[in-house]
């Protein structure tokens, strides 16, 4: 059998976080009771007239100017005409052949860029909800704003369309234009697919799979589509340009309906509604409104302080963990030992990726710094300060209320030598297990020196006095 190549481009739908909808000022917030965040407009009765809501133009700017994209100093909006319960109007306002965003791109780990054709504005439509046999209809959403994201189709593979979403997704999220909670639907994504025999150009015939909200599902179906496009290619039948849905029950993806072309749609200008143009200096004025990215901030971490490659990545998966250890990190000569206090021990606290996102710390990023400014200045010793540290977290206390000067004076050489010596004394067995061969039970010799000192004795020195003492005794 001959190999065969992915091919795949993304079109990502992200609904914006603005409070009130495109074109009314209904609410955007989710959860409601069915239709209770609706009006005449976003239920499209006759004789209403939409008005464009600027937060809209100016976050989906601000998502083009983070991907590197160019502005279209005119766009317009424009009608997509399809007859669908979901849509009340029979037609989505968006934008077809003058988006607001185009040509940008997001770079991937290994330096390939995936390119972006274009960002659009447009609605959201409503929601079917199914039930015993019913279907009933949820406008709730219809009008919520939606930028949608579109590649070239340069992906190669499933690591690399996810990576890209992934990309993607911490991108939107640190500039704050969404919240791209795939669960709740506000990140969606169809994937376009196609297969050549590997070593060959020509694109193949793609199949588009709809709504895809998470990525386990992304990747089983992508995986699906993949060997189905193989195995009709092999079998010298051809693969049919058309719309797919993944059903999870089965792993499998199923046709829904062949695919539109944007003549099927009817596009035409939206005539209730003028151009929109953006001039130079509201872009200027956005550009200045964004934040460090996510891997500008990552690669500040790992080339300005040091900090290993993976410590950097997951301080940086985070924005909130992220803006903490920022605060943290002022000035401290050595900022890797916040990042390690960070991932090293507070993040056991927060096992699911929704805490870690949330992060309600316990101790402020100040009193994270006077603890590590403590550890700098050699007055705290590393394992008193891990143990200080989760009783700050504990009790949200500062460093100071916590350790005495007399706890940081750790213990003197002489004490500690007769401590040592006392433990040795009293635990034969470990000692001898030691001198059997087994290096471990030095540990518990040392948890003997801890105990004895309340954690005050510098772990490193006692373990280096106690092998002397032990091979002395040899
Ligand atoms: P349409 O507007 O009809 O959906 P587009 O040409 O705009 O079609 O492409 C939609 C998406 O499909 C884009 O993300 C694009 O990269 C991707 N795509 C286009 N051709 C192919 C192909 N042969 N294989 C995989 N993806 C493709
Ligand atoms: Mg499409
Ligand atoms: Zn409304």
């Amino acid at each position: 059998m001959r190999e065969y190549e992915l091919v795949a481009g993304l079109e990502t739908h992200i609904e914006l976080s603005t409070k009130t909808k495109i074109f009314c000022g209904c609410t955007t917030a989710f959860g409601a009771q069915p239709n209770t965040n609706c009006c005449p407009i976003c239920i499209g009765l006759p004789g209403t007239l939409p008005k464009l809501n600027e937060q809209v133009v100016r976050y989906a700017v601000m998502a083009g100017l983070a991907t590197n994209c160019k502005i279209n100093p005119v766009a317009k909006m424009d009608r997509k005409n399809y007859v669908y319960p979901d849509l009340p109007k029979a037609y989505q306002i968006s934008e077809y052949d003058k988006p607001l965003c185009y040509e940008g791109w997001i770079e991937l780990e290994s330096g390939k860029k995936i390119r972006i054709t274009r960002i659009h504005i447009e609605e959201d439509a409503g929601k079917l909800v199914h039930d015993r046999g019913d279907t009933y209809v949820d406008y709730n959403r219809g009008g919520v704003p939606l930028i949608e994201i579109v590649t070239e189709p340069d992906i190669r593979s499933i690591d690399e369309a996810r990576e890209y979403v992934e990309k993607l997704q911490l991108i939107m999220k640190y500039i704050g234009v969404s919240d791209c909670k795939m669960q709740e639907g506000s990140l969606r994504c169809d994937v376009n697919i196609s297969v050549r025999p590997k070593g060959t150009e020509k694109f193949g015939t793609r199949a588009e799979i709809k709504n895809m909200n998470s990525f386990t599902f992304m990747s089983k179906a992508m995986q699906y589509e993949f060997d189905r496009q193989v195995d009709l290619i092999e079998s010298g039948e051809a693969v049919v340009q058309e719309t797919r849905r993944y059903n999870d029950a089965d792993g499998t993806t199923m046709s829904m309906r062949g695919k539109e072309d944007a003549q099927d749609y009817r596009y035409f200008r939206e005539p209730d509604l003028v151009s929109i143009e953006t001039d130079e200096k509201t872009i200027e004025e956005i550009r200045a409104l964004l934040p460090e990215l996510p891997h500008e901030k990552y690669r500040r971490y790992v080339t300005g302080y040091g900090l290993p490659a993976a410590d950097a990545q997951l301080i940086t998966k985070y924005r909130r963990v992220a803006e903490y250890f920022d605060e943290a990190a002022k000035g401290l000569q050595n900022p890797k030992t916040a990042a390690n206090l960070i991932v090293g021990q507070m993040f056991r606290r927060f096992p699911t990726e929704a805490e870690k996102e949330e992060w309600a710390a316990g101790a402020t990023a100040e009193q994270l710094r006077e603890l590590v400014l403590l550890i700098e200045s050699g007055k705290l010793k590393m394992n008193l300060a891990k143990s200080t540290l989760e009783k700050m977290l504990d009790t949200g206390k500062p460093v100071s209320e916590l350790v005495s000067e007399e706890d940081m004076a750790g213990v003197d050489a002489g004490a500690l030598e007769g401590i040592c010596k006392e433990v040795l004394s009293n635990n034969p067995k470990a000692v001898g297990d030691f001198l059997g061969g087994k290096d471990a039970a030095i540990k518990s010799l040392l948890g003997g020196v801890m105990k004895a000192t309340r954690g005050k004795a510098d772990a490193v020195q006692a373990e280096t006095l106690l092998r002397t003492l032990i091979n002395q005794r040899k």
